[in-house]
């Protein structure tokens, strides 16, 4: 019937219609590269009569596939990361399979468990499979360990270099401390050991170091120094069962007064020791402010008052005056009545 033939016609017709809309939508999608695999097999479900290829597990390039398969040199290049070595597959014969460098060396392991990049490799040759790795958790937990592995190393070679031309410094400063020689030619010794070749003491001016090598280094070191023996000083002080104390004061050449204060005392190897603990300015040199000046130098490095069982200092009046002098006071205010006074020509 020709009405029924025409129905027919126009169904096809119709048909065909609908299949080419599909075909030039699924060809507008498929332009785009930057698509997940996900889109591609939904895709592939809608147009079923396409030949695309979603998951190629070989290193073959099969007909319309959307991905290039089969290795390629230059990724080793972009991916740094990225290890190819030959494996034999299923049936025995070699292929290329892919490992991650850093998940090998940091056992990071997919959040399943897997292990796939790190002890088994990966078959599927694809360049968007390296990048989907590239951009795994697992791969940046690797990443982020790598980091912190490379800047703890980074730290530990500055440290040891800085330690280094620190060390070599402080030589070059004692060499001129026990050579009676002025602190401020060590800007002038440095200079001639770097040229001498000494290479550590280079570092030192590395970092725009102009300071490094200048007077606020000496004065830097001297305090470290000044630090470590006092600390070393009163440490075995303080194990001594007791100790005198030797005072001296003097005017320096701005006129501003001084008080030095050494000690005598036992060391940990039972000899006797004398050590200077402090050198503090004075606003006066008064019985009363001296007096206190000694027992608040001695309080604040944690030595016990009552542990000094002898004094002494020149023969001036305001140190061994009997009504008020410095001894005089120390035995009334520490109630030292033992302490043992006397000048420092006669000290025992
Ligand atoms: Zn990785």
């Amino acid at each position: 019937m020709p009405s029924q033939k025409r129905r027919l016609a126009q169904q096809q017709n119709g048909n065909q219609k609908v299949a080419k809309q599909n075909c030039s939508i699924t060809s507008f999608f498929n332009k785009d590269s930057t698509r997940t695999d996900e889109t591609t097999s939904v895709e592939t479900n809608i147009t079923s009569n396409q030949d695309v290829v979603a998951q190629p597990i070989t290193p073959s390039k099969p007909k319309n596939s959307k991905h290039k398969t089969g290795f390629d040199a230059a990724w080793l290049t972009a991916f740094t990361w990225l290890l190819v070595v030959k494996e034999p597959d299923s049936s025995g014969n070699n292929t290329d399979v892919m490992y991650c460098k850093l998940c090998k060396k940091h056992r990071t392991y997919g959040y399943n468990g897997s292990k796939t990049w790190v002890d088994i490799g990966y078959r599927c040759l694809r360049r968007d499979k390296i990048k989907e790795h590239q951009d795994s958790d697992q791969h940046k937990d690797a990443l982020k360990q790598e980091v912190n592995h490379t800047v703890s190393d980074m730290t530990a070679k500055i440290a040891t270099t800085a330690q280094k031309s620190i060390r070599d410094a402080l030589k070059v400063l004692y060499f001129l401390i026990s050579h009676n020689l002025p602190l401020d030619m060590f800007s002038s010794f440095i200079d001639l050991c770097i040229e001498l070749g000494a290479t550590n003491l280079g570092n030192l001016r590395l970092a725009k170091c102009a300071s490094y090598s200048s007077w606020d280094i000496v004065q830097e070191l001297l305090d470290i120094l000044s630090s470590e023996v006092t600390t070393t000083v009163i440490s075995d002080m303080q194990k001594s069962p007791s100790y005198s104390v030797m005072v001296d004061e003097v005017s320096d050449n701005r006129t501003i007064k001084h008080l030095a204060i050494c000690a005598r005392y036992i060391n940990p190897a039972g000899e006797i020791q004398n050590s200077l603990i402090t050198d503090v300015e004075l606003q006066n040199a008064t019985a009363e402010t001296l007096t206190k000046t000694i027992s608040t130098e001695l309080t604040n490095h944690q030595l016990n008052l009552q542990d000094m069982t002898g004094f002494a200092s020149d023969g001036a009046a305001v140190f061994l005056g009997k009504k008020t002098g410095v001894a005089t006071r120390l035995k009334t205010s520490i109630h030292l009545l033992s302490l043992y006074t006397a000048e420092i020509i006669d000290l025992p």
